[in-house]
């Protein structure tokens, strides 16, 4: 990854400017750059990743009025839509909407070409689709929430996690971590599945009352039949049916991660018991701003390790090898030092 200059559009009547302060780096990011997701979102190049953003809002269009000059904002991985006329974000889902304009990877829809992302000094966005955060949380690990945070959050709750369910957390990288931190918070039973045996003490820390390393079949197996859900957070190839043996009769194990090829699934994995393999991408605009305002509120933001835009390549580097705990961000003032 090289320095460039990239050009945004004018500040138009309903939309915001933002002066980017940090971006998380999430493994997307690093799919989408290699090209590992080539059929459902290919990569074009130049290509500027990152859509866990917060800055602070420094122009505000003549018609907008959601947020004003000055404003601490976030950016997750939608910039803008057809929220007026699309059935989905009408009914508050913009993440399902095939009108959704992503933050990196769509066509902008006003200057034409790809939409650039958060690795940038600013940004131009729908003022929807900017998010409040909250006062008290320090950015550069509050910009994680934008993605990680919110697609770990969301199938939480829609699946009503709580007090006496008992959840698994596999993989604890960006994702997995804040989905720890999470399902503990909402007061559920919660395992994690990690094939690192270095992250089994920073796992109970996070919040985890059990931690099994899933390269331990016998270990593994001692929980069959016993969850009420599972996150699945993996960014690569893995066994799904060793997972799916361990759900409840009618319990649902929720995929997060988009690994490059797709995974294979026994029939009997779901049949006997009746269970359930779902999906789940990011989460609506009100839902991450129920989110944000959660973590205000229980003072939960990612660990992060802050880095300047300088050591990208490093860091994702780092990212394949999972060297890292757990998210980087990236600290954006460092772009004037390019
Ligand atoms: P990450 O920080 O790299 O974490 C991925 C974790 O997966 C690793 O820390 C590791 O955890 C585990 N892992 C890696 N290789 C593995 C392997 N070969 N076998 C088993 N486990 C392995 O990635 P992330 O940013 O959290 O993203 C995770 C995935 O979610 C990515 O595919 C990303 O594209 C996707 N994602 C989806 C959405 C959505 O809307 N659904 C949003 C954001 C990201 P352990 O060391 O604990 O085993
Ligand atoms: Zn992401």
């Amino acid at each position: 990854m090289a320095a460039d200059t990239i050009k945004r559009r004018e500040v138009g009547d309903r939309d915001v400017e933002i002066e980017i302060l940090f971006c998380g780096v999430c493994h997307s990011d690093l799919h989408f750059v290699r090209n590992e997701w080539s059929d459902a979102m290919p990569a074009t190049y130049p290509a500027v990743p990152g859509h866990e953003i917060v800055g602070r809002i420094r122009k505000v269009g003549s018609s907008a009025s959601k947020h004003k000059v000055g404003d601490l904002v976030g950016v997750g991985c939608m910039v803008g839509g057809d929220i007026a006329n699309c059935p989905y974000c009408k009914a508050g889902n913009e993440q399902f909407s095939p009108t959704t304009v992503w933050t990196y990877g769509s066509m902008e829809p006003i200057i034409g070409g790809p939409t650039y992302g958060g690795y940038s000094e600013s940004i131009v966005v729908d003022e929807h689709f900017a998010l409040r955060m909250p006062a008290n949380l320090p950015l550069a690990a509050a910009a994680p929430l934008l993605c990680a945070g919110i697609t770990t959050y969301s199938p939480l709750r829609h699946w009503k996690v709580g007090p006496g369910k008992k959840v698994g957390v596999v993989g604890i990288g960006g994702l997995g971590h804040m989905g720890v931190k999470f399902a503990r918070a909402m007061g559920a039973h919660v395992v994690v599945f990690t094939t690192s045996p270095g992250k089994v003490e920073d796992a109970m820390r996070l919040g985890a009352h059990e931690v099994v390393i899933s390269r331990n079949a016998d270990e593994v197996a001692k929980h069959t039949y016993t969850f009420d859900f599972i996150l699945d957070a993996v960014s690569a190839d893995h066994d799904i049916n060793a997972l799916l043996r361990l759900l409840k009769p009618e319990g649902t194990m929720c995929m997060l991660g988009a690994p490059e090829k797709p995974l294979s699934v026994s029939a009997f994995s779901l049949l006997f018991g009746r269970k359930s393999l779902a999906g789940s991408p990011i989460g609506s605009i009100a839902e991450t701003q129920e989110m944000l305002d959660f973590c205000g509120q229980h003072n939960i933001t990612a660990d992060v390790e802050i880095i300047p835009i300088q050591k990208i390549n490093e860091a994702y580097e780092r990212l394949l090898k999972g060297d890292i705990k757990y998210r980087f961000s990236i600290d954006m003032a460092s772009l004037k030092s390019e």
